[in-house]
């Protein structure tokens, strides 16, 4: 189904439905050789039956695209309805060769072989020998009986014989194949969805941090460019933030490297959560934290002024310093000291960090644990 009526489905429920279209149009591919063994009187079905076999073909893949639209073939395990759909097809096409006769009987014979086609969209192996095994017991009972009680000559019995063995064989052939087809179909989706997954992971964790798990610095510098961009574009301004921890080294020095790493972890926790506040009204754009390296922290916060900007940042500070981090060398106090700047009117991004870094270095200068505020001097 095509056009803008099939949208409303999910892919896969669409895909199983343009299936089930394909398998409609297969049906009334046959109904121009079976309309011409009627004309020619090769067929003892006559127009009605014709008519007959369209309408019960129609009707078999309309309640499967019903089925299948409504979502109700979703509770089984496949919710194609593939199997159902091709026994009731193996079925008609049986019922259909007991209406033809000589040279047309024979040709008929092609429909199970467009059927077993259809087996490659999932059947397994097992599946399609089971099928085979339902076809030849149909074809095996329709011949005996109608040959059964008639006088036919040995001759008719061999031409069955022989439409017979070529059906087993073409339709076992095709389980193996078909099955082998299938199967190589099924791995290639399960690799592609590996394939997939394995992207998504390797792109989440192209972007973090390894310790703290806070965005890094190839995300934070990407964002400020998206920032900048946006600001220099649309005039919405923003505002970011250098985060140094204060005498970081003296903490690693006196307790070891891993106490350090704790202290950083502790502390990108504490930031994260308070970044997450929202402290003004009305729906503020996503900020964007991360490690920028060692013990120096970044966020960005668009849509927020320099003001906006001191106040997040004081209740960094307040959280931090309000008592000392547990560590498993007892307790460190911790402090930071940070420079804040807001993009100007067409300022680049390098530019406005050049401006909170040295921010910061003013902050770290005037005696650490504080803000400094890059203030414009129009
Ligand atoms: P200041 O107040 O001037 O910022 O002093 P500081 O000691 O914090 O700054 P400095 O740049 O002198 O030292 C930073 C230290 O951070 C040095 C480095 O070994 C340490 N460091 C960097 N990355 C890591 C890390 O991933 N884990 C640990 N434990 N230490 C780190
Ligand atoms: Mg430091
Ligand atoms: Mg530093």
């Amino acid at each position: 189904m095509s056009g803008p009526a099939s949208s409303r489905f999910d892919p896969e429920t669409r895909l199983r439905l343009r299936r089930v279209w394909l398998g409609l149009l297969s049906y009334l591919m046959f109904l121009v050789p079976m309309s011409i063994a009627v004309q020619a009187g090769s067929s003892t079905m006559g127009w009605w039956g014709v008519a007959g076999f369209t309408s019960v073909a129609v009707t078999v893949n309309l309640l499967a695209l019903l089925a299948i639209a409504s979502g109700w073939s979703k509770r089984f395990a496949d919710p194609s309805l593939l199997v159902p759909q091709l026994v009731a097809a193996m079925l008609l096409a049986l019922a259909m060769i007991h209406f033809f006769e000589g040279e047309a009987r024979s040709v008929l014979l092609l429909l199970f072989v467009a059927i077993f086609f259809f087996g490659l969209f999932g059947l397994s192996t097992r599946q399609y020998l089971r099928l085979t095994t339902g076809t030849a017991v149909g074809y095996l009972a329709i011949s005996i009986w109608e040959l059964a009680g008639s006088d036919a000559p040995r001759e008719a019995w061999l031409v069955e014989a022989l439409r017979f063995s070529a059906l087993v064989v073409i339709t076992i052939w095709m389980s193996f194949i078909g099955g082998y087809i299938a199967s190589i179909r099924r791995r290639l989706a399960a690799q592609r969805d590996a394939l997939e997954k394995a992207n998504s992971k390797l792109r989440e964790l192209s972007i973090r941090d390894e310790l703290t798990g806070l965005y890094n610095r190839r995300h934070l510098t990407e964002r400020l460019e998206q920032e900048s961009e946006r600001g220099r574009r649309y005039g919405q301004g923003f505002s970011v933030a250098l985060i140094d921890i204060d005498h970081f080294k003296a903490i690693n020095d006196s307790h070891g490297h891993a106490v350090g790493d704790e202290v950083l972890v502790q502390f990108a926790s504490i930031l994260r959560l308070q970044a997450r506040f929202i402290d003004h009204v009305g729906q503020a754009p996503e900020r964007t934290l991360g490690r920028f390296g060692g013990e120096e922290f970044m966020i960005i916060l668009p849509g927020t002024s320099l003001a906006g900007a001191r106040v997040c940042l004081e209740r960094m500070r307040a959280a931090v310093t309000q008592a000392p981090f547990e560590t498993s060398a007892g307790p460190v106090q911790v402090t930071f000291s940070a420079g804040l700047a807001e993009q100007r009117p067409d300022e680049a991004a390098e530019a406005l960090l050049q401006r909170a870094d040295e921010a910061l270095y003013r902050a770290k200068e005037g005696g650490r644990d504080r803000l400094v505020l890059d203030i414009p001097t129009q």
